[in-house]
């Protein structure tokens, strides 16, 4: 009997739910920084993210969540009872649209795994307002998370939920469903459109066949289709109608030599071509002719390639310290095994890769920003986003065309261009304040204290530092 209760006992305490904050022992601070109806910015540089010049000294009023006025500081005054945010020396922002984000982290042995209380939180602490789930290991949980943003019970970016991963046999990945043809391609899609998921994307083992099916399906309902393309070209896919390419150039199969259709060659061979390749010659300047004649948005993801390319800093350590012991090993150890090897295939297809994409811009090409948190680990949501976009700028864009590349661009391919994606008047305030001057120096987007969303302003370091030790356990 004695052993019986205390076996209750234990169960009972076994099943009782831990809050986060009763797990760690104490209330985390709030971070709500800003919740006033009415905030003037004031003596601000601004980017508003149309690709427009930096202007000095703008006032930007955020009245009830939206923009209210936008003007030099000497003719736009703040309203009389304003909360006033002194502006002088930082720069003002609109919040970023990133398009290849995801709710998981690799945390080992092909398990990718979802962070659904400590990503929504950094992610919107990196700047990102909204963000395309590209491609999910766990459609439902997006979803809901989705309704819990929407909600307000959890803080987080607008989430564009996209379905599950779209591919074939070829994957090692238990989360992911094997198609096994156009028929399940369809029954596939329409159900997850029916669920309610807004994008799809297709992925590396797909049959053009399938991928047709796909991109004509999910158009019937008004939904466009990415891909991280491999058994398919980026030509073919361009024919077939799709809509966005993920990873740009870096996962393009067109100049692989052998590729054989409908097959997925080995991912070291096409990096390894991208690292051999004549951007110069005819056939790479008529696949970017291509694809901008026929309106595919690429996604840049560099990110994800730094990470596999030696000679590239390692993440900062405050991001490393978000990281349970067991995902920050199996990142530090991989990193420092490709830090010290100094070779593969990346050294020579990540510079590759940056002036292809920027020759893919200048030719008229329509360029979106992403991060990726995929690989081995260390493209971590809270510093990824303001990451990818020193990377643009290193790759030889204007800040203001880097930024515009991060927030307008994705905003108006997912036609909410009139709602997010610029710091224009009537818009929704998802608002960047950064300390001192990134069109200068891009790394200037390190010092990011405050992100707004609809109006709210949130203290990045009390989100960060809340966070530490949860990324690859929730
Ligand atoms: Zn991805």
């Amino acid at each position: 009997m004695r052993r019986l209760s205390s076996f209750a006992a234990l169960l009972a305490l076994v099943l009782a739910p831990l809050s986060g904050a009763q797990a760690q022992g104490q209330t985390p601070p709030d971070p709500l920084a800003y919740g006033q109806d009415v905030i003037a910015f004031t003596h601000v540089q601004l980017v508003d993210g149309t690709g427009a010049k930096a202007k000095p000294d703008q006032t930007v009023v955020v009245d009830h969540g939206r923009i209210k006025a936008v003007g030099p500081s000497a003719s736009t005054p703040a309203p009389a009872g304003a909360t006033v945010i002194d502006g002088a020396g930082k720069t003002l922002l609109p919040g970023f649209v990133m398009m290849h984000e995801h709710m998981f982290y690799p945390t080992g042995r092909r398990n990718y795994t979802e962070m659904l209380s400590s990503f929504p939180r950094l992610y919107l602490a990196g700047g990102t307002t909204t963000m395309r789930t590209a491609g999910s290991m766990s459609p439902y949980a997006d979803l809901n998370l989705r309704a819990e943003i929407e909600a307000g019970r959890t803080i987080g970016p607008d989430l564009d939920v996209t379905g599950p991963y779209l591919n074939g046999v070829g994957l090692p990945i238990l989360k992911v469903h094997a198609l096994t043809g156009r028929d399940d391609a369809v029954r596939t899609v329409n159900y997850w459109a029916d669920e309610g998921v807004t994008s799809f994307k297709g992925y590396m083992h797909l049959t053009r066949a399938e991928l047709k099916a796909i991109i004509e399906t999910a158009h019937k309902r008004h939904i466009k289709v990415t891909a991280h393309l491999c058994s398919i070209t980026h030509r073919e896919a361009a024919e077939l109608g799709i809509d966005n390419l993920e990873h740009t150039f870096a996962v393009a199969t067109d100049f692989v030599p052998g590729k054989k259709p409908d097959v997925c060659p080995d991912q070291n061979l096409t990096a390894a071509t991208l690292a051999g390749l004549d951007l110069d010659s005819a056939p790479v300047k008529a696949l970017i002719a291509d694809l901008v004649k026929r309106h595919v948005a690429m996604t840049s993801t560099l990110t994800i390639f730094e990470t596999y390319t030696p000679g590239r800093p390692e993440a900062p350590e405050r991001a490393r310290v978000l990281l349970i012991p067991q995902t920050r090993a199996q990142y530090e150890t991989t990193w420092a095994a490709i830090a010290k090897s100094g070779a593969g295939p990346w050294k020579g297809a990540f510079p590759k890769l940056m002036k292809l994409e920027k020759m893919f811009y200048d030719a008229g090409g329509y360029l979106m920003a992403g991060t990726d948190p995929t690989g081995y680990g260390g493209v971590i949501p809270g510093f990824s986003a303001k990451r990818e976009v020193e990377l643009l700028v290193e790759e030889g864009f204007s800040f203001e065309q880097a930024l515009q590349i991060s927030t307008l661009n994705g905003a108006r391919f997912m036609g909410r261009d009139k709602e997010i994606g610029s710091v224009e008047v009537g818009k929704r305030a998802d608002l960047i304040l950064i300390d001192g001057d990134p069109v200068k120096d891009a790394m200037a987007l390190e010092r990011m204290p405050l992100v707004f969303k609809a109006g709210r302003g949130y203290r990045t370091d009390v989100i960060i530092d809340g966070m530490r030790d949860t990324v690859g356990l929730y």
